[in-house]
């Protein structure tokens, strides 16, 4: 028998998800609603699920205030889905599409437009990752039909602290990592697209944010999964979602709703990671953190313990998993450890991570 109690899950996604949504869950998953059926044998065309479909898209209006000439969508084919869909829905305005390429996702990003339009970089590779270059720096195409950038990198722990100006031209974001962790103007947006796993439920769905204007243009290649005019017009239902995602997501906005909303999600951010930022500067460089100060993600922390002394972080790493603390490995592009701090992640959890790695050093740092 495998222990019900939980474990401090640091996992970047799929990630930790609020305990009392699991049981919740848990509770109705043979019977939902007393219909004597699972919700996972239901048609998505049933009353029940017609009524899960509606309540996710008014909670995330709700949550992040999202005007009424946007649309909200629920998708499949997970963020790099996503990817490709931003560029077959938008690039053809007129064939070419601006990319800030701040790390992983965001080159994967730009990469799939690529193969649909010309892609402009609006700054060179960084040459120092972990950092984003100044705004004013950025050589713009007017003519780009959007601009597109990551919100928060999950896996280099780079996260933008504002919302880059586009003077007019559609701006899209990839905000898989940080959705529902803070307040964002949507009106500031063209599209706003999140792959669930990260922050807000199970793997499976996407939720996708659009001003309607920018419907109505996709190109000829277009799946029709793919289509957001269709899947808009369709309301989601245009096959067979993924409905159970959908549900579960449905109940994690729920759960936001209940505690605080976005100002309470956001402000527990602030703390949590600020409290492990805090602990690395008290380490004296034991712990250190190679992205610049003022774009470090309150979302996911990567670090480097020992200077990036490979053995020390594999001893780190199993000493944690001792501790049941888990899914703290760096992601393998960029080795290290990595803490994601998602909403459903405690300030308790936190402390506990902070306490050990306190210890840790007393035990191994070199004197
Ligand atoms: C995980 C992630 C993706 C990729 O999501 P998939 O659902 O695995 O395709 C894209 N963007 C960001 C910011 C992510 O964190």
């Amino acid at each position: 028998m495998g222990s019900t109690q939980s474990a401090l899950n640091f996992g970047a996604g799929p990630a930790k998800l609020p305990r009392e949504v699991l049981e919740d869950v848990q509770k109705e998953f043979l019977s939902y609603q007393d219909t004597g059926m699972s919700l996972i044998e239901m048609s998505h065309r049933s009353k029940e699920y017609t009524k899960i479909n509606a309540d996710v898209q008014t909670a995330v209006r709700e949550l992040l205030q999202v005007p009424d000439n946007y649309k909200i969508l629920l998708m499949q084919g997970g963020g790099c889905g996503a990817f490709a869909a931003v560029a077959m829905n938008l690039i053809n305005r007129t064939g070419a599409a601006d990319y800030a390429v701040t790390g992983t996702w965001s080159a994967k990003a730009a990469k799939e437009a690529a193969k649909y339009g010309e892609v402009n970089l609006v700054f060179p590779k960084a040459d120092k990752p972990g950092s984003i270059p100044d705004r004013s720096t950025w050589k713009m195409n007017p003519q780009a039909s959007y601009v597109y950038y990551c919100d928060n990198e999950t896996v280099d722990g780079v996260e933008f602290s504002y919302i880059p100006e586009t003077n007019g031209v559609p701006l899209v974001s990839d905000m898989s990592s940080s959705i529902m962790s803070k307040k964002i103007d949507v009106s500031k947006f063209g599209v706003i697209f999140a792959g669930a796993q990260k922050n807000i439920g199970p793997s499976g769905v996407v939720v996708v944010i659009i001003r309607e204007d920018l419907l109505g243009n996709p190109m000829k290649c277009c799946p029709s999964v793919f289509d957001f005019t269709h899947i808009a017009k369709e309301n989601s239902v245009h096959n067979t979602p993924a409905t159970f995602s959908v549900y579960v997501t449905e109940k994690v906005l729920q759960w936001i709703k209940r505690n605080g909303g976005l100002d309470e999600m956001a402000k527990q951010s602030q703390e949590k990671s600020g409290l492990l930022y805090g602990a690395m500067v008290a380490s004296g460089g034991f712990y250190s953190c190679p992205i610049d100060e003022d774009c470090r993600s309150r979302m996911n922390v990567p670090f480097r313990v020992g200077g990036g002394d490979e053995k020390l972080e594999e001893l780190f790493l199993q000493e944690a998993e001792k501790l049941r603390m888990h899914q703290l490995k760096g992601h393998r592009s960029v080795g290290g450890i990595r803490a994601s701090l998602y909403n459903a992640v405690t300030l308790a959890d936190v402390r506990l991570l902070v306490q050990f790695m306190e210890e840790f050093q007393k035990r191994h740092a070199k004197q």
